[in-house]
């Protein structure tokens, strides 16, 4: 893989009462011993990670882990990106894509949190896996297995970097007859080239035209190294699927998504071809989030927010959504699929919206 450079310093941790009596909790407070530890009640209340100033978000995302215990172990159905979400075994991100909803739930900054009770995540979703029997019919997820998204909240890649709750789950899905792991990534960890998957995690990388994700994908590793990383993770065992999101549109955008599919068809391996899909969302904006971003990087807003081709919509819990018009998201959407079918015919598409 290509240069390595950690987007972390861990200069404190947040850790509620109960983390050190976990093993992995001991771990990880052993990886990182100069760092000042700051007790707290629970991991969602944390007033000055939370409510600290947008312009300054990007410190504690490098410096800042916070570890807690998950509560909820249910798998939720999905039925897009998998079939169910598992139980998480982190959220929050040490990345800071302009455009991430992540960060809404938990406030901006929102540094990684990393679950210490990987044991009863990973027995939580055996539990669930067992239950199901064998998938009943093909779907658009899997031919086979029913699948597990395991990064719902973060970036699994980045959360390799702190704890070996990654490697466990990999290892997890190896020994399950009939479920797969899956997670949407931005980030090449080398480290992931070790835990011998056996292609039973897939890995969905994001791509979007490299100079876009310059402006955009804040902190990531670089489109081109994303793209470099595929072959050696499937040549490690990983399945591989693309992840094309979001799609963000502007005045020529169709040049940049061609340069990326003849980039890929040159350097895709063969294996990695004949068993390749995507999935490709339209971006869908936010009123808060755009506040925020014009606090700490008002470029990304140029192409964000664009109420001229946008049209706004109140999700379910409130917020103020913006998506492209309807009446021209279809054609865009049909536009995207055609050049993708053009560039790269054996690329099937899981699902677009
Ligand atoms: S990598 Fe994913 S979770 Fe992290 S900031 Fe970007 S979109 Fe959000």
């Amino acid at each position: 893989m290509n240069s390595f450079v950690s987007p972390l310093d861990i200069q404190s941790i947040y850790l509620e009462p109960a983390v050190e009596t976990y093993s992995r909790g001991r771990d990880i407070l052993a990886r990182f011993p100069a760092a000042k530890l700051i007790p707290v009640g629970s991991h969602w209340r944390i007033p000055e990670l939370r409510e600290g100033d947008p312009a300054d978000f990007l410190h504690p995302k490098r410096t800042v882990l916070v570890l807690g215990v998950k509560k909820g172990l249910n798998s939720r159905p999905n039925g897009r990106s998998a079939d169910f979400i598992a139980p998480s075994s982190s959220n929050g991100c040490a990345m800071a894509c302009a455009y991430c909803y992540v960060a809404r739930r938990k406030g901006h900054a929102n540094p990684i949190t990393v679950f210490v009770n990987i044991q009863d995540i990973c027995r939580a979703i055996a539990r669930h896996g067992a239950k199901q029997g064998a998938k009943p019919e093909p779907n658009q997820v899997d031919r086979h297995d029913w699948v597990y998204d395991l990064g719902e909240n973060g970036d699994l890649s980045v959360d390799a970097l702190v704890s070996d709750n990654v490697r466990d789950l990999v290892a997890l899905f190896r020994t399950l007859p009939n479920a797969k792991a899956s997670f949407a990534t931005k980030y090449v960890n080398p480290d992931l080239l070790g835990y011998d998957p056996q292609r039973r995690t897939r890995i969905r990388m994001s791509l979007m035209p490299a100079r876009m994700a310059k402006l955009l994908d804040v902190r990531t590793s670089p489109v081109a190294e994303r793209i470099a990383a595929l072959g050696e993770l499937y040549r490690a065992g990983y399945e591989l699927h693309l992840n094309f999101s979001p799609v963000v549109l502007h005045e020529g955008w169709e040049a940049g998504w061609v340069e990326l599919f003849t980039q890929l068809d040159d350097t895709l391996p063969a294996g990695v071809k004949d068993e390749l899909a995507a999935e490709v969302i339209m971006l869908t904006h936010n009123r808060d989030l755009h506040d925020v971003n014009l606090a700490w990087h008002p470029q990304a807003e140029t192409l964000l927010w664009r109420p001229d081709i946008q049209e706004e919509k109140f999700s379910q819990n409130g917020q103020l959504n913006l998506r492209y018009r309807t009446e021209w998201k279809g054609r865009w959407l049909a536009r995207f699929r055609a050049l993708l079918a053009k560039h790269m015919p054996y690329c099937r598409v899981r699902y677009a919206f």
